[in-house]
């Protein structure tokens, strides 16, 4: 791995899940240092959408694109995503919020280490609990392991739903993984009509 403990500059940027407001969070960690990946970081990438909205969409950590435009989802598999969540009513700017388990890009998109993940999860923590989302899609096998359970299989319990704490959970293939196996997408679809069928019970999402 490039990064190292303590190559980062500055000590600034102390995780913390109780900050109080969406600004304050989003600078906080903009300036984090807590793992190596804030060496090989072009950008930190908050998350982007609504921030009041009901549905929160989590993937694995940003890619390439991302990382260098400091949005998540953004490329082929961001175009993706957009492409399925306008099927069912829903679109970024309008009434989901999408972020990442890992805020920072591991180098050449290998899987974040769980230190890393340890370290980065108190961000979406903060995120969640100003967001207090009904409904948590997770986008991929990576951040259904971090927010479903450690013994998640997206093969086998993809499209799934569990209950934390009052709030809805779900996971479905990632974009990227869709975009290379496209055998995978029927399944998806069905994944997506359900998902739109629990959005309609949640009621009023604008
Ligand atoms: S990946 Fe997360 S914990 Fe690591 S430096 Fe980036 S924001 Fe901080």
């Amino acid at each position: 791995m490039e990064g190292r403990e303590g190559t980062c500059a500055g000590g600034a940027g102390r995780a913390s899940g109780a900050t109080q407001d969406w600004d304050g969070l989003e600078s906080a960690c903009n300036a984090c240092t807590r793992c190596p990946l804030c060496a090989t970081r072009s950008n930190v990438v908050f998350g982007a959408g609504r921030r009041d909205a009901k549905i929160l969409l989590v993937g694995e950590a940003p890619g390439a694109n991302e990382d260098a435009q400091g949005l998540p989802f953004v490329g082929k598999a961001g175009s993706f995503l957009d492409d399925m969540l306008k099927t069912i009513g829903l679109g970024r700017d309008k009434n989901v919020y999408i972020t990442n388990i890992i805020k920072c890009r591991p180098p050449g998109n290998r899987d974040p280490l769980p230190s890393e993940r340890e370290a980065c999860l108190p961000w979406l923590r903060g995120q969640f609990a100003l967001m207090r989302p009904k409904l948590t899609v997770c986008l991929g096998r990576i951040s259904a392991a971090a927010l479903i359970g450690e013994d998640f299989k997206i093969t086998r319990d993809h499209g799934k739903w569990f209950e934390k704490n009052g709030s809805l959970f779900t996971a479905i293939f990632h974009p990227s993984a869709l975009l290379r196996d496209p055998r995978r997408r029927p399944d998806t679809f069905v994944d997506l009509k359900d998902i739109q069928k629990r959005v309609t019970e949640i009621g009023n999402i604008e």
